[in-house]
């Protein structure tokens, strides 16, 4: 019989139409910023992660200009054979030194990073216990080290300290993964008290830092700084591509946790190094996040101003706990919550909705930046009156 061994890929899509599960892309056509010109319109941006508004610094796109004509576009190669450049380290003694750990290792994305960390720390014989909201590169991760992955319910420090009761006798080594700003939520995790209890159970922690680096903590450093944790012994993953405005991703930790990282990881050791504009707009970023820590200030009065109003002029819309710059809205159903972006979208608002399976529950999701005037919010309130 003739078949079609791909015709499944049709019913599969059907599936997730049905389900308004459905994604598409939406183009970006300007500079990234406060305002964006989106499917030829502009529109005011409540979508971007580039939390300190540093993407289109002209800063930032000299420094990849300089190294694009130093270095070249690409980096020709992994960091151990003809990809490493002096850059590379700059950066990754620039990340330490904001971390206040001894060294740091940049990968070619944060995923990657997580990916590449995890599956080189544990392996069969090991357990990893992880909240339920983290990241998928988290989840990949845990699947990728053929470690025992068991969820402990979101931010609950009492289900944690059960599950470790539970298992982690049964196990070698135990790792315990959270995202630090949850990125669809935008609440934090419990790290002082997750730490003690990976002591008294002799397990690590990772925590992936990656919408809280240049955005948590006095100096940007994350939520570790936040908590006071800093020199706790802690495996610090996280991006070079939401507050620092580029690509790339990075781990934070001891001297001998790099080496080893840099002897382990897969998704180091056999995939290109970052390109050298991408090098030198992180670590640009990183100077320019510290000399101007007023962009933090400014993030915080305008999280602060919308968190206000949302609660004052909105009380029927539902907002999701948050210490962060991601405020979202939670709708009944995926239905209201898309209805809800497009209605923001006429408007001239960019906040779109996310939905099953990326959360479990439909929402818009707010992201707000150091460089939204305080007209930009007043809009977004105006509009959001507009729906029930
Ligand atoms: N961790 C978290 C919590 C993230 O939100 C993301 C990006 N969405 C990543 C890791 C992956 O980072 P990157 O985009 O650099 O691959």
């Amino acid at each position: 019989m003739q078949s079609n061994p791909y015709d499944w890929i049709d019913e599969s899509l059907a599936t997730i139409h049905k389900a308004d599960w459905y994604r598409s892309v939406q183009t970006i056509q300007s500079i990234p910023g406060a305002v964006v010109k989106l499917d030829g319109r502009e529109v005011i941006n409540f979508a971007s992660n580039d939390y300190l508004g540093l993407a289109g610094d002209e800063r930032l796109i000299q420094a990849a200009i300089n190294a694009t004509n130093k270095y070249g576009t690409g980096s020709t190669g992994s960091r151990l054979l003809s990809g490493h450049r002096e850059i590379h380290r700059e950066l990754e003694i620039a990340i330490a030194n904001l971390k206040q750990t001894e060294d740091a290792l940049v990968f070619s994305s944060g995923y990657l990073a997580n990916l590449g960390t995890i599956a080189a720390l544990v392996g069969k014989r090991d357990l990893i216990i992880a909240d339920e909201y983290n990241h998928s590169s988290l989840k990949n991760g845990a699947i990728l080290s053929g470690a025992t992955a068991i969820n402990y319910s979101h931010n609950n420090i009492e289900d944690l300290h059960k599950k470790l009761e539970q298992h982690r006798q049964k196990y070698r080594r135990c790792l315990i993964t959270t995202d630090s700003i949850f990125s669809m939520d935008g609440d934090l995790c419990p790290l002082p008290e997750i730490l003690a209890m990976a002591n008294s159970y002799n397990a690590m922690v990772l925590v992936d830092e990656a919408h809280a680096t240049g955005v948590l903590g006095k100096t940007g450093a994350g939520c570790v700084e936040h908590f006071g944790c800093t020199g706790n012994p802690i495996i610090q993953v996280g991006t070079l591509s939401k507050a620092l405005a580029s690509l790339g991703g990075y781990v934070a930790g001891s001297s001998i946790l790099i080496d080893f990282l840099r002897n382990r990881a897969p998704s180091w050791i056999y995939t290109t190094a970052l390109s050298p504009p991408d090098t030198a707009a992180a670590l640009a970023a990183i100077q320019t996040s510290q000399e101007q820590p007023q962009r933090r200030t400014q993030l915080y009065n305008n999280v602060n101003l919308l968190r206000e109003a949302l609660k004052n002029n909105l009380p029927h819309l539902k907002l999701l706990p948050s210490e962060s710059p991601i405020l979202c809205l939670e709708f009944p159903t995926t239905k209201d919550a898309i209805n809800a972006g497009k209605k923001l979208k006429d408007t001239g608002i960019f906040a779109p909705a996310i939905r099953p399976p990326t959360v479990p529950t439909s929402r818009i999701r707010i992201s707000i930046m150091a460089t939204h005037k305080l007209a930009h919010i007043q809009q977004l309130v105006e509009a959001l009156e507009n729906i029930d």
